[in-house]
């Protein structure tokens, strides 16, 4: 994902101006929220929420597993193993699975095999969430110092939200949701132009396993009341605020999520803050797909980048993964699906 700064998009402008006018209404009613009792904030007015079963130990290995395909760039290997990894599992988690294979050209002109996977939860009822990641690794670690050139394990920037909704898919075959459920796995997301390349001819390069399943959607017609975004979800100290791009597109089912991470007990985790626009794949699907979704994406200010200090690193392995946040936010996710 990237910082609007880089946007090449028709409406940008427009949302420029929308959020020039709308930040400062939205933070002052953030300060306000927060002095007030917290119960008035989100659509809920509940003290409490059922703690859903959500096992942080399993998330690790799914987690482990994927490492351990390699990087899952695409066009390698570790792609296709991957893939087929996640249609292995979520069958045998009672799903509905539909693959998407396609092909899409990056910014260099090559075009590289997409893989998304979808698994679908009641697939006979109206009523829908989507859950989504993206599952590939950046094929370069242009933040780093060393070895910019090559492939990121990305351990956080991709298997982490995979991971999570793994284990979510292994819950929901326990508990059956009232509502449908699809579990989207987006590819191609992070083969973005690396930094060391840029010039004048940037395009809509991320996000692109995204904008193809916006275009084609695994059944016509697809709707889902609204989306979870899910990105860089399983580091050590995470912290998750009140991005931008959802802000502007689902405010209210935001505070919602964030109210049921905090009657969970994560409220260190999700911080009620406004943070600044992140191109990533909920963008497309407000625009394109027009499910109002929300990300939930690591932030913080001891960065330039506004992201983690591994992001886009070869830091970005194992060794950064904390089952204390992918329990945090595994957790809140599915405390959203039983009680929406
Ligand atoms: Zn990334």
């Amino acid at each position: 994902m990237r910082l609007d700064k880089h946007l090449t998009i028709n409406n940008v402008q427009l949302i420029k101006i929308i959020l020039i006018i709308f930040i400062p209404i939205l933070m002052a009613s953030s300060c306000k929220i927060k002095r007030e009792d917290s119960s008035a904030e989100g659509t809920s007015t509940e003290k409490t929420i059922a703690k859903p079963e959500f096992s942080a130990d399993s998330a690790y290995l799914f987690t482990q597993q994927q490492v351990d395909f390699g990087a899952r760039v695409p066009g390698t290997p570790a792609q296709q193993k991957c893939a087929a990894y996640f249609e292995q599992k979520l069958r045998a988690y009672g799903a509905s699975v539909v693959v998407q294979k396609t092909n899409v050209v990056v910014y260099n002109g090559k075009s590289v095999p997409c893989i998304n996977v979808i698994a679908s939860y009641n697939p006979e009822v109206k009523r829908r969430l989507m859950i989504c990641t993206h599952w590939d690794a950046r094929p370069f670690a242009d933040q780093d110092d060393s070895a910019v050139a090559k492939p990121i394990i990305a351990a956080d920037d991709g298997a982490s939200g995979s991971a999570i909704l793994l284990e979510i898919a292994r819950q929901l075959q326990k508990k059956n949701p009232e509502i449908g459920v699809d579990l989207v796995f987006l590819d191609v997301e992070d083969y973005g132009q690396p930094e060391y390349e840029l010039n004048q001819k940037q395009g809509d390069f991320y996000c692109l396993g995204t904008q193809y399943w916006c275009r084609n959607p695994h059944v016509p017609n697809y709707k889902a009341e609204n989306g979870i975004l899910l990105d860089m979800v399983g580091a050590k100290g995470a912290t998750f605020t009140y991005e931008g791009v959802s802000m502007q597109y689902a405010p209210e089912f935001m505070k919602q999520v964030w109210r049921n991470a905090e009657l969970l007990g994560y409220g260190n985790f999700f911080q009620k803050e406004l943070t600044d626009q992140i191109i990533d794949d909920h963008y497309y699907i407000n625009q394109m797909a027009k499910i109002p979704t929300i990300d939930i994406i690591s932030r913080t200010y001891t960065t330039r980048s506004g992201f983690p200090k591994h992001w886009h690193t070869h830091e970005d392995n194992m060794n950064i993964i904390d089952k204390l946040t992918l329990q945090a936010v595994g957790e809140t996710v599915l405390a959203t699906i039983y009680n929406f």
